[in-house]
C-alpha cells in the first residue's frame, strides 16, 4: 500500500462490508471474527481488482450455498428421550465436492458452524486438491455418554445428514468429538440407509477404507508446517520447548511428531486444565495419554497422577509456560492477547496452530508486531483435510497407498502450502505475514474458480 488515503479506502472498505454483514448476520461472533481476518488480508489485492469487485465475489463467499440445519432425537440409557441439533454448512463448492469435518461440542451452534465451514474453504483451496468448503455438527456433548448412547446419536444424526451429502457432493470428516468410533457408527447408517459402500465420510477405520496417516496427518502436518517456518530463521525443533494445548487426535500427533523432531513437549491440556511437565514428554508417557484419552476417555489430570515430574493446573490454559514453540492444538479463540503477552516475554519465537482460530485478532497484532513465526491454522493443520482428500482419491481407485508415500504427499503438500505464503505473505522488510499469504493465496484460487462459473 503506498499513501495513508489509500490505507484509509482499504479500513471504510473493510469496515463498512463488516457493518452489513454483521447486520445480516447478528449474534455470529466467531463468524464475523473469520470474515474480518479474511477480509483485512484480501482487501487491498480485492481494491484493485474490479472484476471481482463487479462479480461480487466476496459477498457471495461469505453467503453458504446452503445451511441445513435439523432436529436430531434419540434415547438415552434411561430411557428418556434427547433432542439436539444438528447442522451442516455447505460453504462453498467452487472448486469440488463440499469437505469439512463434523463437529460434536456442547458449544456447536450456527456461528461456530460458518465460521469452520469459511475457513475451511480457504483451507481446501490452500491443499491443491479439488475440495470445496463445509463444516457440520451438533452441540451433542460425547462426555461421560456410553458407546452406546453415542451410537444411537450418530445414527439418528446420519438419518437426517444422508440426504445432503455423497461421495461426489458432499464428505464429511471428523473435528472435535468425533473420532473412529463416532466415523464408524456414522458411517455404519449412511451405507445402511443408502445402500451403498462409497467414501463419503472420510477419518475411516483401516478396516474399512481408511488411509494410512490420516489420524497422524493434522499434528505432522502442523510440525512440518513449523519446520518450514522454523527453517526461515535457520532454526528447527531440535532442543526447543514445546508448549501444546488440548489432548485430542491433533494435540497427540503434533506433540509425537515433535518429539520425533527431538523437541521437549512440556504440556497438554483438555477444557478442565492443563499439565506441565518439566521433563517432557517421552514415548512411553504418551502411549500413556493415548490409553488414557482415546480408550478410558479420561481427563487430562490423570497423567499428573501417573507421572509425579507434572503438575496439574486446574482451569487454567498453558501459555505462561516458557517455550520457544507454542502449538495451540484444542479450540478457537483459546489465546488471548494476555496469553500472547506471557508468551512473548518468555520468549517464545513460533507460534503454529493445530486448532481452527484458535489465537484471538488481538494476540495476532501482538505476535506480528513482534516479528515472530506466526501460521494460522487453515494453512499450517491444512494436513488433515489433504489427507482426508488422499482417502477419497485411494477410495475411488480402489486402492491403499502405504504410510510412506501418503507421508510424502502431506510433506509435500505442507511445504506447497508453506510456499504459497511466501508468495504472498512476504512483506517489504522480509516479514513472512503468513495470514495474509495464507488468505490471499486461498481466495485467488476460489475467487477464479467462482468468476469462470457465471453468477452462482
Ligand atoms: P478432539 O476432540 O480429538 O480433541 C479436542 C481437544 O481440545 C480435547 O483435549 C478437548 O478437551 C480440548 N477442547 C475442546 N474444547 C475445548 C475448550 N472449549 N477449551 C479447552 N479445551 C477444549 O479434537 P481434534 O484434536 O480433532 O481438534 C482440535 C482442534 O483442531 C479443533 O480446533 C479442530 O477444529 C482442529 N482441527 C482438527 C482436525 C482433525 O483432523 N482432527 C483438522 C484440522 C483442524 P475436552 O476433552 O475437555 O473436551
Amino acid at each position: 500500500m503506498n499513501n495513508s488515503h489509500e490505507v484509509n479506502e482499504v479500513v471504510n472498505y473493510v469496515n463498512t462490508f463488516m457493518a452489513a454483514l454483521e447486520t445480516k448476520n447478528p449474534g455470529e461472533h466467531e463468524f464475523h471474527q473469520a470474515v474480518r481476518e479474511v477480509l483485512e488480508s484480501i482487501a487491498p489485492y480485492l481494491m484493485e481488482s474490479p472484476h471481482l469487485m463487479k462479480a461480487k465475489i466476496m459477498e457471495r463467499m461469505v453467503e453458504p450455498e446452503r445451511v441445513i440445519m435439523f432436529r436430531v432425537p434419540w434415547v438415552d440409557d434411561k430411557g428418556e428421550v434427547q433432542v439436539n441439533r444438528g447442522f451442516r454448512v455447505q460453504m462453498n463448492s467452487a472448486i469440488g465436492p463440499y469437505k469439512g469435518g463434523i463437529r460434536f461440542h456442547a458449544s456447536v451452534n450456527l456461528s461456530i458452524m460458518k465460521f469452520l465451514a469459511f475457513e475451511q474453504t480457504f483451507k481446501n483451496a490452500l491443499t491443491t486438491l479439488p475440495m470445496g468448503g463445509a463444516k457440520g455438527g451438533s452441540d451433542f456433548n460425547p462426555r461421560g455418554k456410553s458407546d452406546a448412547e453415542v451410537m444411537r446419536f450418530c445414527q439418528s444424526f446420519m438419518t437426517e445428514l444422508q440426504r445432503h451429502i455423497g461421495q461426489d457432493t458432499d464428505v464429511p470428516a471428523g473435528d472435535i468429538g468425533v473420532g473412529g468410533r463416532e466415523i464408524g457408527f456414522l458411517f455404519g447408517q449412511y451405507k445402511r440407509i443408502r445402500d451403498e459402500w462409497t467414501g463419503t465420510l472420510t477419518g475411516k477405520s483401516l478396516y474399512w477404507g481408511g488411509s494410512l496417516m490420516r489420524p497422524e496427518a493434522t499434528g505432522y502436518g502442523a510440525c512440518y508446517f513449523a519446520e518450514a517456518m522454523l527453517a526461515t530463521r535457520g532454526l528447527s525443533f531440535k532442543d526447543q520447548t514445546v508448549c501444546i494445548s488440548g489432548s485430542g487426535n491433533v494435540a497427540q500427533y503434533a506433540a509425537q511428531k515433535a518429539m520425533r523432531l527431538g523437541a521437549k513437549v512440556v504440556t497438554l491440556s483438555d477444557s478442565d486444565g492443563f499439565i506441565y511437565d518439566p521433563e517432557g514428554l517421552t514415548e512411553e508417557k504418551l502411549n500413556y495419554v493415548f490409553r488414557l484419552k482415546n480408550i478410558f476417555r479420561g481427563r487430562i489430570r490423570e497423567y499428573a497422577e501417573q507421572y509425579p515430574s507434572a503438575q496439574y493446573f486446574p482451569h487454567e490454559r498453558p501459555w505462561r509456560i516458557p517455550c520457544q514453540i507454542a502449538m495451540p492444538c484444542a479450540t478457537q479463540n483459546e489465546i488471548d492477547a494476555t496469553d500472547a503477552q506471557h508468551l512473548l516475554d518468555n520468549g517464545c519465537l513460533c507460534v503454529c496452530e493445530g486448532a481452527n482460530m484458535p489465537t484471538t485478532p488481538e494476540a495476532i497484532v501482538l505476535f506480528q508486531k513482534a516479528q515472530i513465526l506466526y501460521s494460522p491454522g487453515k494453512a499450517s493443520n491444512a494436513g488433515g483435510v489433504a489427507t482426508s482428500g488422499l482417502e477419497m482419491t485411494q477410495n475411488s481407485i480402489r486402492q491403499s497407498w502405504t504410510a510412506e508415500e501418503v507421508d510424502n504427499h502431506l510433506r509435500r503438500i505442507m511445504a506447497d502450502i508453506h510456499a504459497a505464503c511466501i508468495k504472498y505473505g512476504t512483506e517489504e522488510d522480509g516479514y513472512i505475514n503468513y495470514v495474509r499469504g495464507a488468505n490471499i493465496a486461498g481466495f485467488i484460487k476460489v475467487a477464479n474458480a467462482m468468476l469462470e462459473q457465471g453468477i452462482c
